[in-house]
């Protein structure tokens, strides 16, 4: 079959959404997230022979939020190695982002990487050894370095927010700390875990960001392995199963790809051996996910054929 003509499709995509009047509500818990304007719209696709195509708000920036939780597991992973899933748990929650129901009946283990506790977890991990500045800058060091772009920040004013407003995200640190699995006093490994959500990229640096794991792990500029290829086909795996938290079997239905999501209304697509996907709409639905950025996606996977679920 031809090659889809991606620019095409996604050009026509961003007009599409551009139309939608139901677009969710924007997450509002901080001022940093509340007066982002819910019209924005932007994708962009990294595709495995290095071509970049790219519509609507694609070079504007946003708060990346829980899609950052891909880029620490991948460190903690590269720390640890698999010893990190006696501490984290690899099935689908089923709850909220950040519900704490399910730690009590699990002893302090977080069921996924993905979710609040399981990253707060990976947090944890990548706090050893370091001090907290430290460990956030390795975080920023390694997303700027996937993304081959110095330029990506982190947003201090989210951050802050983050910490004034994140009592359930202290709680769970807490609660996983009385169990033993928070290894460094819960104000420091919060303070990683905030910094890392308030990382803010543009759809065109986060789609450059996945490029690894489109690649079986190899870094597309420099052919290093940024991780092996079976931890990058793990991590697509996860983040097919957990990526949406309650949303995720939704997710899969629809858009039948690997993504992770994040409430400042971006989302991560991965097509393995073909492409990685950004795309930002600030307007998410009941679940905390994009709403439009989960239409597009959907539009763009009929629309390309893409799917891990048929292989032609
Ligand atoms: N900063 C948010 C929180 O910890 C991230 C959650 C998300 O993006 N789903 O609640």
């Amino acid at each position: 079959t031809a090659a889809p003509d991606l620019q095409a499709i996604i050009d026509r995509i961003a007009e599409e959404m551009a139309g939608q009047a139901d677009r969710g509500k924007v997450a509002d818990y901080i001022p940093g997230l509340a007066r982002v304007d819910p019209k924005h719209f932007g994708i962009s696709i990294a595709t495995h022979d290095g071509k970049m195509y790219s519509a609507g708000d694609a070079a504007m920036p946003f708060s990346i939020q829980s899609v950052s939780k891909v880029f620490a597991l991948t460190i903690a992973l590269g720390k640890v190695g698999d010893s990190l899933w006696q501490r984290v748990g690899r099935e689908p929650s089923g709850n909220a982002f950040n519900s704490i129901v399910q730690l009590e009946a699990e002893h302090g283990i977080p069921r996924n990487p993905f979710i609040n506790a399981g990253a707060i977890v990976v947090a944890d991990v990548i706090l050893a050894g370091h001090q907290p500045k430290e460990a956030i800058g390795e975080i920023l060091r390694f997303v700027r370095q996937i993304a081959g772009d110095d330029g990506i920040m982190i947003d201090d004013e989210v951050a802050k927010g983050e910490a004034e407003t994140g009592f359930r995200n202290a709680a769970l640190a807490n609660y996983m700390r009385s169990f033993g699995n928070i290894h460094h006093p819960v104000e420091q490994v919060l303070g990683v875990y905030f910094h890392q959500c308030a990382l803010t990229m543009t759809c065109e640096q986060l789609a450059r960001a996945g490029r690894y794991l489109m690649l079986e792990g190899q870094h597309p500029d420099t052919g290093f392995n940024v991780i092996s290829p079976m931890r990058a086909r793990r991590i697509n795996a996860l983040m097919m199963l957990c990526g949406h938290y309650d949303g995720s079997g939704e997710f899969a239905f629809r858009v039948g790809i690997p993504g992770k999501s994040g409430v400042g209304g971006g989302i991560m697509l991965i097509v393995p051996g073909i492409a990685s996907i950004a795309v930002w709409s600030p307007g998410l639905n009941d679940r905390g996910n994009s709403t439009l950025g989960s239409l597009a996606l959907e539009r763009l996977a009929v629309a390309t054929g893409w799917s891990v679920f048929n292989q032609r």
